[in-house]
């Protein structure tokens, strides 16, 4: 636990969310595995879009294909929305959507070099700052769970247990940001992002993503399960959040959120 721990309050949130609130209904919990499961498992039982689940502290924090998100009560801000799309919406860019909607509220707190990786992480000073995890609710068209792991603080004792280079949010402004003032921000640039992109596609939120591209331009490799997949120079997103690469063999379309992306 950290010197300024400032525990989540539902209420301080709420009154936040200001004229949002009536969007998001608040569960806030000491511990749980992951915020992903309880929401998923939430979600299976019918409970409403605006389920925020957010925890203290996660024995199995997760991040895409098995890999483990740390977290650090105090330090962290882990927590997962239910959000409920038309059936047949695609879904395709929705991880760079909410890159969108944390790198907003991200400045909004003052940060400066905000940027994004495709497809699910939010850098600065190319360091791991937060990440997405997106998952389907079973057998229900259009319910999705939509995680976020941010590092707040990284005190020591959660940096060393992190392989990635990482760094944390307080690192970035002069002051200790409050964790319920910022899920507060996040949620209410998560409402207008999601609102978009539900009427509009990824298409309306394609330029606000590359303008923070952390990688365009750069020659970087793709790879799944440790094996590359394509290589070449970033070039774009295209209105589908797919990554377009310039190849030997022309632009390459990726569309997979499985794989790994790197600098060449
Ligand atoms: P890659 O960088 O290979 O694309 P990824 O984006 O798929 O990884 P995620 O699945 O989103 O990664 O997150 C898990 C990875 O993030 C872990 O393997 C670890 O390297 C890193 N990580 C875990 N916890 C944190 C944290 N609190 N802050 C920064 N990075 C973390």
């Amino acid at each position: 636990m950290t010197a300024s721990f400032d525990a989540l309050d539902a209420q301080v949130v709420r009154a936040a969310l200001d004229d949002r609130a009536d969007l998001f209904r608040l569960d806030f919990l000491d511990a749980c595995e992951s915020t992903n499961s309880v929401a998923l498992e939430r979600a299976g039982y019918g409970a409403p879009a605006g389920l925020v689940v957010a925890s203290e502290t996660q024995t199995a924090g997760r991040g895409r294909r098995g890999r483990t998100w740390h977290s650090l009560a105090g330090a962290s801000l882990t927590f997962s929305l239910l959000w409920r799309f038309p059936p047949a919406l695609p879904l395709g860019g929705l991880s760079l959507a909410v890159g969108v909607a944390l790198a907003r509220a991200l400045e909004g707190q003052g940060a400066a070099g905000i940027m994004l990786k495709w497809p699910n992480d939010v850098l600065a000073d190319g360091r791991k700052l937060a990440g997405i995890l997106i998952e389907m609710v079973p057998n229900t068209p259009g319910a999705t769970v939509i995680g976020i792991g941010l590092n707040v603080q990284l005190p020591r004792a959660l940096a060393a247990r992190i392989a990635a280079e990482a760094i944390g949010l307080a690192d970035l402004l002069p002051f200790a940001p409050s964790r319920n003032l910022l899920l507060g921000a996040v949620l209410k640039e998560l409402a207008a992002v999601l609102a978009r992109f539900e009427a509009d596609g990824f298409p309306a939120l394609r330029e606000d993503w590359l303008a923070r591209h952390a990688y365009a331009g750069a020659e970087v490799r793709l790879s799944h399960d440790g094996v590359i997949v394509a290589q070449g120079r970033c070039v774009d997103v295209d209105q589908d959040g797919a990554l377009l690469l310039h190849t030997d063999r022309g632009v390459q379309r990726i569309v997979s959120g499985e794989v790994s992306l790197r600098a060449r």
